[in-house]
């Protein structure tokens, strides 16, 4: 096919709808009908899609979160041999929460060309219309079921200065949902996409702890994905509250000195904040 530069093999990675099949673009149709091999993940998914989208695929092989290692050096001679393969996964992406990575990377290592054929992903498409900070933000896929990876994956979260997205699958978003809200406090803002680009699709926006309620009160249905704002940033206290401060910690007994060093230690300010603070409470 066209993508690739004469007579050498390439790696397509080439997104495809995460619902709705005007999603699939022009030349991921390409891919699909032209590739020498489309690795798929799984028969029913990819099947129907190709079915969907009048196209039939010259061969196909699996690759899966089960066998992605050992079919991953198939895929990768196929390429070294002149053979375009596409890559697809089930939806969106390949390689996002998706099989993908260790072909991608084995491919990368023999020397074998790359390339991707961008598309939907669930994680940009929540992500744009989240409404909250998109400059930065950090891609965290499925949370831990459970233990302490769990717990300190939501720590985390909840100290991260950075917008997160996670995944979620229908029957856990509540209680998701209910953990964020007593890690990151109840007024963290958070977004709650669901069955992007279908049908029902809808994103609700508010607090951590309304999600929750909101989540328990009704029946999860369809894909969901969490977009949580990042924590707030700490608030610096003023010099007028922290001469208040100081006046304090003098009128308690402290030497000017000491009460410098502790208002510094408690309110978490520079050291030439507290001089000066220090010098309009003690002038020389
Ligand atoms: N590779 C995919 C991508 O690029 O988005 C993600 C695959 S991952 C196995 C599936 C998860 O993605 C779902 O559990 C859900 O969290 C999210 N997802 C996929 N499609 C979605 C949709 N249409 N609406 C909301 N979330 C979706």
């Amino acid at each position: 096919m066209s993508e690739g530069g004469a007579g050498s093999g390439q790696l397509l990675v080439v997104s495809t709808p995460i619902g709705n099949l005007a999603d699939l673009s022009l030349r991921a149709r390409q891919a699909l009908a032209e590739a020498d091999l489309v690795a798929w993940e799984d028969t029913r998914h990819t099947g129907r899609l190709l079915e969907l989208a009048g196209l039939r695929a010259r061969r196909l092989v699996s690759l899966h979160g089960h066998n992605e290692a050992a079919r991953s050096s198939e895929v990768v001679e196929a390429c070294l041999g002149g053979a375009t393969v596409a890559l697809v996964s089930d939806a969106g992406t390949p390689a996002i929460s998706d099989p993908g990575e260790r072909l991608v990377a084995a491919a990368v290592a023999a020397g074998v060309e790359v390339r991707a054929l961008p598309g939907p992903s669930a994680l940009l498409a929540a992500l744009v219309v989240s409404g909250l900070p998109v400059g930065r933000f950090s891609f965290e896929g499925f949370l831990p079921r459970k233990g302490p990876d769990r717990r300190d994956r939501i720590a985390a979260l909840a100290a991260s200065p950075v917008t997160s997205v996670c995944y979620e699958a229908p029957g856990r978003v509540a209680a998701t949902l209910a953990e964020l809200a007593a890690a990151c406090g109840p007024e963290r803002r958070v977004a709650v996409s669901r069955e992007l680009t279908k049908l029902h699709e809808e994103t609700w926006r508010g607090s951590l702890d309304e999600a929750a309620v909101r989540a328990e009160s009704r029946e999860p249905r369809g894909e969901h994905v969490i977009v949580l704002s990042p924590a707030p940033a700490p608030t610096v206290p003023g010099a007028a509250e922290l001469e208040e401060a100081m006046r304090r910690l003098r009128l308690a007994g402290l030497s000017a000195g000491d009460a410098r060093r502790a208002a510094q230690a408690l309110l978490g300010v520079s050291r030439r904040h507290a001089y000066d603070a220090a010098r309009a409470v003690d002038p020389a």
